[in-house]
């Protein structure tokens, strides 16, 4: 069993700690905001005071931050994450970041002489919970073979992407579909609705159609019905991936216009106050009602 030292308690780390705990590993954590560390604790974890505690006590460490200036503030706020790092610790990132992200934070972290490797998830707050992830690994294949059984507390299936950066691009070929998707889903029920089709036949239709996803049948019904957007996978860090999407595509030398329409639409959707709700409050871009 290993020392493991976990950092970001949101909807995601929250669970995903939770479930390294019950497989037996001795863990210690740290989360910004301090009151979110209790119901850890509660269970058997430890608090690690400063980040640079948790590394001290920790022989892997592992981060579910928001999004890329998150990862940076853990890594290089002073007494963060770089300031511990030795020989001997591994660093693993959980978070959705650009490929152009975890590459740096593979330099900064083999600076120290520890190991890194990027494994960001697929699946939200369900599979977090019953530690059904995918996980997406990046870097070094036999760092992530001598992983595994950790990611697999979290998970039920670790895929090898290849060299660090190739699991950060393949999550946010993901969510580049799963944003744009859920945009034009919402404009073209929402067209059909105010035709005067009911959104019952319309789910119904889809779900028995060519164009017939997951995404739709497990957002389609409350943004087509009551519109209550519980945060699973909240509108933010969507919008903050297809961000990421269009500058790796713009960096790629890939035109990315539908991906950049996609952003413009979370972006409203943000402004008018979703930013926390769930991502199928992007319909709330289209209307108000
Ligand atoms: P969340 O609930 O918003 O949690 C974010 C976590 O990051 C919190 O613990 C927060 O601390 C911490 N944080 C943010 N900025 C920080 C900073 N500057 N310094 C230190 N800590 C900071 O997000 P989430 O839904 O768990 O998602 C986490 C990551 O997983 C994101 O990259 C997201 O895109 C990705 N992801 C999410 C889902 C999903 O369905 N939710 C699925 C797959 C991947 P505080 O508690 O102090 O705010």
């Amino acid at each position: 069993m290993a020392k493991v030292g976990f950092i970001g308690l949101g909807i995601m780390g929250e669970p995903m700690c939770r479930n390294i705990l019950r497989k037996g590993h001795d863990v210690v954590v740290y989360n910004r905001t301090r009151a979110k560390m209790e119901p850890l604790v509660a269970a058997g974890a430890k608090a690690a005071t400063s980040l640079a505690e948790l590394v001290r006590r920790s022989e892997v460490v592992i981060t579910m931050v928001s999004d890329p200036p998150a990862v940076r503030d853990v890594l290089t706020a002073k007494g963060g994450i770089l300031s511990a790092l030795s020989p001997g610790k591994t660093y693993i990132d959980m978070t959705t970041v650009s490929p152009e992200t975890s590459r740096e934070t593979g330099d900064l972290v083999r600076g120290t002489g520890a190991e890194y490797l990027e494994a960001p998830v697929l699946g939200s707050r369900k599979p977090a919970t019953e530690g059904t992830l995918v996980i997406l690994s990046g870097g070094d294949a036999g760092l992530s073979r001598r992983m595994e059984p950790l990611l697999l507390a979290m998970g039920s299936k670790v895929v090898y992407m290849g060299e660090t950066g190739m699991a950060a691009h393949m999550k946010l070929i993901i969510n580049q579909i799963l944003g744009t998707v859920l945009c034009v889903f919402a404009e073209a029920a929402l067209t059909g609705m105010e035709a005067g089709l009911p959104a019952g036949k319309i789910l119904e239709v889809l779900g028995s159609s060519v164009v017939a996803c997951p995404a739709i049948q497990i957002k389609g019904e409350d943004m087509l019905g009551e519109r209550v957007f519980t945060p699973n996978f909240p509108l933010k860090h969507a919008h903050k991936d297809l961000r990421l999407a269009v500058e790796t595509g713009k960096a790629a030398g890939v035109p990315t216009p539908v991906t950049k329409a996609a952003c413009d639409l979370f972006a409203a959707a943000r402004d008018k106050g979703f930013g926390d709700r769930d991502v199928s409050a992007v319909l709330r871009g289209l209307t108000d009602k």
